[in-house]
């Protein structure tokens, strides 16, 4: 497909002044404060996409009708923009959320945006934005972008909307880890599933993110901070977190992730950790995993550690794991396994552009 749209810039006329701004920038946390613009762009049935534009943040206006609101037709993406010593600001693959999201799109019967629209609204946002991107060395800090389409057609019949809005809005970004790593305690959610055979587990779409809350909230009573996710079937196999994949590393030198089933969601990291993995000595393994492997591997030595990933936080170390009437200890320590500390290292460095960058990953 070939690109739609040119992103016009409107430059906001009330930037938050330079001293406020360097103050959200020295602790900005997680996706509470917004940068000073916002990409937009409209699709109308017949017309295809128009009206791209960059103009100041400022909230939407929405029929209170509007599909997304009653149907949940949306799906979004979540990328960083990281600054490199020279000063130039890098995003990691973002065909790859290109991508995803147009699959996503599929699923919630949406509109696809064309890649280079993608990437031309997410270009256009952090030029508008710029200073907005955390400096070099200051920890794991960047610019989170989270590009949505949302169906905005005021209408209540259950139907894929004729009006849809596509945007990107940005955040910047804290030090997910500003104490050191520290491992994640997990939950296995035995009753709530968070996507099923034929569902949208693997679509990036509002709707799994609520359907996940019930089995997060059941965890975190358990004293674990997240839940992992089983399949909806059987029970018996391990999918992934709420926003996060999974990954194991064994004795024999494996590297073994949960196959894409259809229920699980393609993470960007999980595909670049499975790249990396035969440089760091690894067999990537992508198969069924049961729960069962991982309570009695960890016992038994055979798996050495366990860890999590996903653009927020790269990798993070997995603690316990607890189910209902068990658990199994952690395996890497407080910082997390030597492995998993590697893993994360190797993509940090292409990231912040520490590492020559030889897979052109860097755009
Ligand atoms: N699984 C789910 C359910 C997620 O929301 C995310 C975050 N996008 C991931 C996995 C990790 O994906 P990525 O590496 O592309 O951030």
């Amino acid at each position: 497909m070939t690109a739609e749209l040119t992103f016009t810039a409107t430059r906001s006329d009330a930037p938050l002044p330079d001293a406020d701004r360097e103050a959200v920038l020295a602790d900005p946390g997680f996706g509470s404060t917004f940068t000073d613009h916002m990409a937009l762009a409209t699709w109308t049935k017949g017309e295809g996409w128009h009206d791209g534009q960059v103009r100041a943040f400022g909230p939407l206006q929405l029929s209170p009708a509007a599909a997304v609101l009653h149907y949940a037709q949306e799906v979004f993406e979540g990328m960083k923009a990281y600054r490199h010593e020279d000063g130039s600001v890098w995003t990691f693959r973002p065909d790859r959320n290109a991508a995803r999201m147009a699959r996503s799109c599929e699923r919630l019967a949406l509109p696809v945006l064309p890649e280079e629209d993608f990437v031309g609204a997410i270009r256009a946002l952090v030029q508008a934005d710029e200073p907005w991107v955390p400096a070099y060395g200051t920890g794991e800090t960047s610019l989170y972008l989270r590009p949505f389409m949302f169906a905005s057609e005021a209408f209540l019949g259950v139907r894929p909307a004729n009006e849809v809005t596509f945007s990107v809005i940005a955040s910047p970004a804290g030090a997910y880890f500003s104490g050191g790593l520290k491992p994640v305690n997990l939950w296995v959610s035995q009753d709530y599933a968070r996507a099923g055979e034929g569902g949208t587990g693997a679509a990036k779409c509002g709707g799994n993110y609520a359907s996940s809350l019930a089995g997060q909230l059941e965890g975190q009573a358990q004293g674990c901070d997240q839940a992992v996710f089983l399949d909806s079937s059987t029970h018996t196999y391990i999918e992934e977190l709420g926003g996060m994949n999974l990954f194991f590393v064994t004795k024999d030198g494996r590297l073994r992730t949960p196959a894409l089933t259809g229920s699980i969601l393609e993470g960007v990291t999980r595909d670049s950790i499975l790249e990396l993995a035969p440089d760091l000595g690894l067999t990537p393994e992508e198969s069924r995993i049961e729960i069962d492997w991982w309570k009695e591997g960890v016992a038994s030595g055979e798996i050495t550690e366990v860890f999590a990933c996903g653009t927020a936080a790269v990798v993070t170390p997995v603690g316990e794991l607890r189910w209902a009437g068990g658990s199994a200890p952690s395996t890497g320590g407080e910082g997390g396994g030597e492995m998993t500390r590697t893993i994360r290292q190797s993509l940090l460095d292409i990231q912040y552009g520490v590492a020559e960058d030889t897979r052109g990953w860097m755009t």
